[in-house]
């Protein structure tokens, strides 16, 4: 099968590396994006010999080599994927630059595992019409795909409740007269998965949490009531689903993105990781104890939600909002308690109407930004 990876020099494209180059006669790397990392992108290339290679902001330095066809900015991700012939595109870079490409990989009936949240909370009512058939995409997001491995085969109509399991993040027993002195580094440090900065903010607010819930109320097709999240401090966990007739799924596995992204490449297959040393937190350690998330401790959590429950331009504007406000945490220029009330802020002084297509929704993030860099005391523009 003909892999492309976008955002293949990040951290959920590592984990999808990693799996494809343990099983070379069934995924081969053929085209590679990324958004300015053109060293690695190159060393990447080389390594698994891809026919394309694909950077949005290319440095004024980056000579690919001459025998790759080479793309540039945005409107390089939807050639690439409009162009090369490839069976399974894995969208796994950060932002909203990569919806169009996904709306055209669908369209032209590809296979998708996607990772980015960010594409499915904005642009999720115009995306998913899109989608060909059944498991065309394939969440990669580990609550996500934990969910849609619980409900293969099951009757939705039939679903009581989804929950999607949170760590809690480095803050969860922190005593709440000590958030004040939350640091970038401290909350930089979380306690279970390795990922990239932005993410692992917002999963120490838990509005990482909120965004998911979103994500999932569009993914399965469920009103955000439906929706729920506990924290599960082990994270053995991932996603549980109970049905009306009082049955729960959950499924359970080590914290290990190269999981849900080997779930998806290899769906409908299973790929045998434990026979490569892959760890499997046996019986023995299994704890299955959840509790409700606190709203006092976790304010940015319930933000997000309301975002999901009200819909229509609010979680455009959220993750517009989040992205600045994470950046103005990250660079000192707001405490971390902040967060919360900057996204609050944006979301209630909105008064225009909903996005009517695509292109608005899109806009509605750009929005977002904008009122989030006013109240951060930011004027320059700030991409993660
Ligand atoms: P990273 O910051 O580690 O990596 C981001 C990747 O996306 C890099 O390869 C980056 O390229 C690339 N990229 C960023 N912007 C663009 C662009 N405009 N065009 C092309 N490529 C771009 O992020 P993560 O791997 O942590 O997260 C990626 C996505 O997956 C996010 O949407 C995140 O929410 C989601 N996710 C992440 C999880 C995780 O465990 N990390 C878990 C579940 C979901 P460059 O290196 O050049 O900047
Ligand atoms: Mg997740």
């Amino acid at each position: 099968m003909r892999v492309g990876i976008l955002g293949a020099t990040g951290s959920v494209g590592s984990a999808t590396l990693d799996i494809c180059r343990r099983f070379p006669d069934r995924f081969r790397v053929t085209a590679l994006a990324a958004r300015s990392n053109g060293k690695a992108l190159l060393a990447l290339g080389r390594e698994l010999q891809a026919e394309a290679l694909c950077l949005t902001a290319p440095g004024e330095a980056f000579s690919p080599d001459p025998e790759t066809r080479f793309y540039r900015g945005t409107r390089g991700l939807l050639d690439l994927v409009e162009t090369e012939q490839v069976d399974h595109w894995v969208f796994a870079s950060s932002g909203t630059d990569a919806i169009e490409a996904l709306v055209q990989a669908i369209r032209l009936d590809r296979d998708v595992s996607l990772a980015n949240k960010e594409s499915i909370v904005v642009a999720g009512p115009w995306v998913l019409p899109e989608l060909r058939r059944p498991d065309q995409l394939r969440p990669v997001d580990s609550e996500h795909s934990a969910l849609w491995q619980c409900l293969h085969g099951e009757p939705t109509l039939r679903l009581r409740q989804l929950w999607l399991t949170a760590s809690g993040g480095p803050f969860r027993d922190l005593p709440l007269d000590r958030f004040d002195a939350v640091t970038p580094q401290t909350a930089l440090a979380h306690p279970v998965w390795r990922m990239g900065p932005k993410i692992t903010v917002d999963s120490a607010t838990l509005v990482n949490k909120g965004i998911e819930c979103i994500e999932a109320m569009r993914l399965f097709a469920q009103p955000m009531e439906k929706v729920g999240a506990l924290i599960h401090p082990r994270s053995q966990v991932h996603g549980l689903a109970l049905f009306q007739d009082g049955s729960c799924k959950l499924l359970l596995s080590s914290a290990d993105m190269r999981l849900p992204a080997a779930a998806a490449l290899a769906y409908p297959d299973r790929l045998p990781l434990l026979d490569q040393g892959f760890d499997f937190p046996g019986p023995e350690v299994w704890d299955l104890r959840f509790e409700p998330v606190d709203p006092i401790r976790f304010p940015g959590f319930t933000v997000a939600c309301r975002a999901g429950q009200e819909d229509g331009p609010y979680p455009a504007l959220l993750v517009g909002a989040d992205e600045v406000a994470v950046e103005a945490f990250l660079s000192e220029r707001i405490p971390f308690f902040r967060i919360a009330a900057v996204l609050d802020q944006v979301l209630s002084s909105y008064d225009g109407p909903a996005p009517a297509s695509l292109a608005d929704a899109v806009d509605l993030v750009e929005q977002g930004r904008r009122k989030a860099r006013s109240l951060c005391g930011m004027s320059e523009e700030v991409r993660p």
